[in-house]
């Protein structure tokens, strides 16, 4: 079994990876991977935010084991989204057939739990045996009067970029249009690729309520069925540090004439940067005007508040390790705070991004394509680093090395986004780098300092 339109989604025309080497769309899957690698997986991050739908994962229960409880995606209202369902299907099922399982499941779901859609994710293994669960969602929405929604992307198809480019594909084709909003304003916005980590969005929509602008679907950290439903009437859409849903903004503008615009809200000038950009595709003269005066003000004010820290970082040295738009998006916030960064990572990065990490770092900067934790540890000796900012899978190679360490992937614990994130941002390096574990881990130990006395007496 093939995902329908798998080659077109690798072969997207927005995407930028270079069309002859699409390494993070045509990556090979990797299976068992415990925190990132194959198609499910790279679905379940773009679609398990919508937090009011149920989630059903059509096979073993060792597939949904892998993906989701890292991730610290949040929502204001409803939890159901984090209750991990799977049809956990045995050899019996396998050999059987597993479809009957998967209908009594769905109305199960939709009996006891009432969710506004369901989303069906299919797995390697019912992928390999055939089962037709396209079919098996029709007669189950039939049966409960709920979108219940296929999601085709087994892991073996390919890599967490195609998968979560499968999820945008099925949003454009399977859900959005399908509901209306109650009410439309002319700054009307869809928000794409932002999941709400840690409560990032909950730092941006104020920003945009104040501006006037309305986020009328979040795509799809803390979103429900219904607004990712009403994208389809946004005037403009915002991709966020995500070039893998790149086909859903491009499709928007393809069905709908949405344009959009691409940045991040990592750091101030690239937060100022993407809302000037915003404004300016809504195209009102008077909403620029205000939106230009908000961004200095809050540009002066997040300076004084970051003042006291931006001196204590001022030339601190950090080697970044994180992929796509935050390998330059991250170099930009730290710049904002003094630091200098000597090396970023560009895996999953496309030319756009590589071309604008290379002009950030400068002439000394090292781009890291792939680098083992030896080679970062390496990196950070040579090139004298005050620390390492990566994903929590580096994070005991640099705690075990007595490197300090911040983590900015999709673990981590604190938002990072818009003008309040650059200061939790900033304290969080802060606190990293003077915490006095350092002082005493960096000391021998008092049995070393005593052999090393007994050693000099000897002399
Ligand atoms: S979908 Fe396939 S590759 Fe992904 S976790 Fe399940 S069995 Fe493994």
């Amino acid at each position: 079994m093939a995902v329908p339109r798998a080659k077109e989604l690798i072969n997207e025309p927005s995407c930028g990876h270079k069309q002859k080497d699409k390494a993070a769309c045509r990556k090979a899957p990797e299976p068992g991977s415990s925190s990132g690698g194959c198609a499910f997986d790279g679905a379940t991050i773009a679609l398990v935010p919508i937090a009011d739908a149920a989630h059903l994962v059509h096979g073993p229960i060792a597939c949904w084991g892998n993906a989701w409880g890292s991730r610290n995606s949040l929502s204001s209202g409803p939890s159901l989204y984090r209750t991990a369902f799977t049809t956990d299907l045995s050899e019996n099922d396998i050999v059987m057939g597993g479809e009957e399982k998967l209908f009594r499941a769905i109305l199960e779901i939709a009996g006891r739990y009432s969710p506004k859609a369901l989303f069906v994710y299919l797995t390697c293994v019912p992928a390999s045996t055939g089962e037709d669960i396209e079919s098996v969602c029709k007669k189950a929405s039939r049966k409960t009067g709920l979108p219940v929604i296929p999601v085709m992307a087994p892991g073996f198809v390919g890599s967490k970029v195609l998968g979560t480019r499968v999820a945008g594909d099925t949003l454009l084709r399977r859900v959005i249009g399908t509901r209306e909003p109650k009410e439309t304003t002319p700054f009307d916005i869809a928000l794409i690729g932002e999941y709400n980590v840690s409560g990032e969005l909950w730092d941006i929509l104020p920003v945009f309520t104040k501006l006037g602008i309305r986020v009328l679907s979040k795509i799809t950290g803390d979103g429900r069925f219904e607004e990712v439903a009403t994208a389809h009437r946004a005037k403009l859409s915002v991709l966020i540090c995500s070039n893998a849903l790149i086909n859903l903004a491009g499709g928007l503008e393809e069905r709908y004439g949405i344009p959009f615009v691409e940045g991040s809200f990592f750091g101030l000038k690239e937060t100022n940067g993407l809302l000037l950009r915003i404004v300016e595709r809504l195209g009102d003269a008077a909403l620029i005007e205000k939106t230009r005066a908000f961004t200095q003000a809050m540009t002066s004010q997040t300076l004084q508040t970051l003042e006291p820290i931006r001196k204590r970082l001022f030339g601190k040295r950090a080697v970044l390790y994180t992929g796509g738009v935050k390998s330059w998006s991250v170099i930009s916030a730290l710049k904002d705070l003094g630091m200098e960064v000597i090396a970023t990572s560009t895996r999953k990065s496309t030319e756009q991004d590589i071309a604008k990490a290379k002009e950030l770092l400068g002439d000394r900067g090292v781009l890291l394509t792939r680098a083992s934790g030896g080679e970062l540890l390496e990196l950070v000796r040579t090139r004298g680093a005050d620390m390492l900012i990566a994903g929590g899978r580096n994070q005991y190679v640099a705690l075990k090395s007595r490197i300090p360490f911040l983590d900015v992937n999709q673990e981590r614990m604190r938002g990072y986004a818009g003008y309040k994130g650059l200061i939790r941002l900033a304290k969080d390096v802060d606190r990293a780098l003077a915490n006095p574990v350092w002082r005493l881990v960096l000391e021998p130990a008092p049995w070393e300092a005593a052999v090393a006395g007994e050693l000099a007496a000897e002399v």
